[in-house]
């Protein structure tokens, strides 16, 4: 059973991850992009913080709301607004629910994500983004499947693939050959989800 509490452990988990790998992602991000992934998630989990410090929320949407708003103020670039609304889809499909007891509940909030992502960047799957990852992890919890190594899979089947939407995709066949920026810094949300179950 995921309560409030733990789902706070959750993005606690992941703005750790996210500072631990903020290197990373940025250099992900500079061969297909502009170097900055990891700063920008990081400005992202450092705003979450700094809400929850002032104000503790006492609520799953609640909680998610206050990622929703850091990511939308403080990321800029492609990544805020998507993640943004990926959290704004959970928030919303969280509604008036104070845990998620069952694997099909979690299945529920992480599709009304992955909905959120795609209404807000258009993208599908196979077009080399976070969408990728996002929709294996809905496809691996319905499969009760949800490890780690899966997660870390999903995020490296990005790597063969050509981008078709967001920065990279400017770079068309030379995109081919690198992991995808936004999908290894939703590796780690899941990865850090993971770690709750
Ligand atoms: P920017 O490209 O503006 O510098 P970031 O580097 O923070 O923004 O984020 C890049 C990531 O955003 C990509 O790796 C990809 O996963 C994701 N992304 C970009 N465009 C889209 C889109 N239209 N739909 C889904 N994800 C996208
Ligand atoms: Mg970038
Ligand atoms: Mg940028």
């Amino acid at each position: 059973e995921l309560t409030v509490k733990e789902i706070q452990v959750w993005l606690d988990k992941f703005t750790e991850k996210i500072e631990a790998n903020k290197a990373y992602l940025s250099d992900l991000d500079t061969p297909i992009g502009d170097g900055d992934h990891g700063n920008n998630m990081g400005r992202g989990v450092a705003a979450y913080q700094e809400s929850l410090a002032k104000q503790k929320p006492t609520t799953i949407p609640d909680t998610f709301k206050v990622m929703t708003m850091a990511m939308i103020s403080k990321v800029g670039g492609a990544s805020g607004p998507l993640y943004g609304s990926a959290f704004m889809g959970m928030t919303k499909a969280a509604q008036g629910m104070d845990a998620f007891t069952s694997q099909d509940e979690l299945q529920t909030i992480i599709a009304a994500g992955l909905d959120g992502i795609k209404q807000r960047g258009k993208a599908e799957v196979d077009d080399k983004t976070m969408v990728d990852v996002w929709d294996a992890i809905v496809g691996l919890i319905e499969a009760g499947d949800f490890t780690a190594e899966a997660v870390e899979a999903a995020k490296n089947n990005t790597k063969d693939m050509l981008a078709k939407k967001g920065r990279a995709s400017y770079l068309g066949e030379r995109s081919i050959g690198h992991i995808d920026p936004g999908a290894a810094s939703s590796a780690l949300l899941f990865e850090s989800l993971i770690e709750v179950l």
